[in-house]
């Protein structure tokens, strides 16, 4: 039997220090002590490494076409009954200064994945139109999927800084199950290694709760999250779609809950460095799963500043909060208090670049 203060001591001195095996053995720690234990050492770990700060992120859902065809997604192109849309260049434009003013520390403008060298100039303008008009600090996130390192290299040029890429699992062959055979796990990373490459903060993640997915594997995942050099790790349970091939999930919506969480203390615990993001898709399963979260090693939100009507039909998995987020001052007045509530503060006007890039 292992002892878990002594490991738990360990993974808190130096990052990297736990093997495969005990971060799987981790992963499985049920509610208790122990688990108690487990977050609370992963919470030292992300107060040392970046303090009481939340830093926040606006999320933009720019698009809801995709040429993708991914088993579990409900923008699959497959899907015959998702709403597509394309806001305007204005808008995504207005709607990122709006977070600019808001003094968030940095937009992301997220869609489906469209290829086409028109697609490339349009965001390569609205990028450059909004570094224009914000301060040199302000982050400009992006997370259109995969696309070519020269798409990745103009969008860095424009004024792009850091790009959200999930590797969704490391397995591979765990991969080919979840996509139709075009979509190759090997491209993904490709990709990874090509945003590294031009420059980015990359940040990447997985779904937690997959069917077919061991703690094994999910402890493969955070071995991987070092390995490709991530700065940033979102991730979030998976979430079964109705209009999609993945109708159903392998654990209730408590223990793929329970499970999303450990790993957010498991990866915190294993990087020390890197943000972690506090998932829309935690709070999908339980209204408090992104505070959860956060009491377990979590130091980034991603407060959604769609308008409402379009929020809707970006439907990726459902459940998806819809009204509960900012687009104004008192609903993020609300998202303050929740968070000064676990004793920790929003970090304002700050792009809150994680130590391991800086490093
Ligand atoms: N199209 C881009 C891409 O795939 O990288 C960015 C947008 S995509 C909708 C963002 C993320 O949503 C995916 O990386 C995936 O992890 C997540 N997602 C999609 N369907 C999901 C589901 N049913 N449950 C949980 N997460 C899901
Ligand atoms: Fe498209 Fe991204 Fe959904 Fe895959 S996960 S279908 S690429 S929006």
């Amino acid at each position: 039997m292992r002892s878990l203060p002594g490991l738990l001591q360990r993974a808190e001195a130096a990052p990297y220090s736990l093997s495969r095996e005990e971060l799987a053995w981790l992963l499985r720690l049920g509610p208790g002590k122990d688990r108690e234990a487990f977050h609370a050492a992963a919470c030292r770990v992300r107060d040392r490494v970046s303090g009481p700060n939340v830093y926040l992120r606006g999320l933009l859902e720019i698009g809801s076409v995709c040429r993708k065809n991914c088993y579990y997604c409900g923008l699959r192109s497959g899907n015959p009954q998702a709403e597509r849309y394309r806001l305007s260049g204005e808008t995504i434009i207005e709607s990122a200064l709006q977070v600019f003013r808001m003094r968030i520390g940095s937009v992301v403008l997220q869609s489906g994945e469209i290829d086409s060298p028109e697609h490339t100039a349009f965001i390569e303008n609205i990028v450059h139109r909004i570094r224009e008009e914000t301060s040199p600090d302000f982050a400009i996130v992006l997370s259109l999927g995969e696309q070519s390192e020269e798409s990745y290299a103009r969008w860095r040029a424009a004024g792009a800084t850091r790009y959200l890429l999930r590797v969704e699992t490391s397995s591979s062959a765990l991969y080919a199950k979840l996509h139709p055979e075009d979509h190759l796990w090997r491209t993904r990373v490709d990709c990874l290694r090509a945003l590294r490459r031009q420059g980015y903060q990359v940040g990447t993640g997985v779904m937690i709760g997959l069917p077919g997915q061991s703690l094994e594997d999910l402890a493969d995942d955070i071995l991987f999250f070092r390995e490709v050099d991530a700065d940033m790790i979102g991730m979030g349970p998976f979430l079964p779609h109705l209009e999609t091939p993945m109708k159903t999930a392998p654990a209730s919506e408590e223990e793929r809950l329970c499970l999303a969480v450990n790993m957010v203390a498991a990866v915190r615990l294993y990087l020390h460095t890197c943000n972690v993001a506090a998932t829309t898709a935690l709070q999908a399963l339980a209204e408090d799963g992104r505070e959860r979260a956060l009491c377990a090693g979590a130091n980034v939100l991603m407060p959604n500043f769609t308008d409402i009507g379009h929020r809707r039909a970006y439907r990726l998995y459902p459940g998806k909060p819809v009204v509960d987020e900012i687009s104004g001052e008192t609903p993020l007045q609300r998202l303050c208090a929740s968070i000064e509530a676990l004793g920790m503060k929003v970090a304002w006007n700050v792009p809150g670049t994680p130590p391991h890039f800086r490093a």
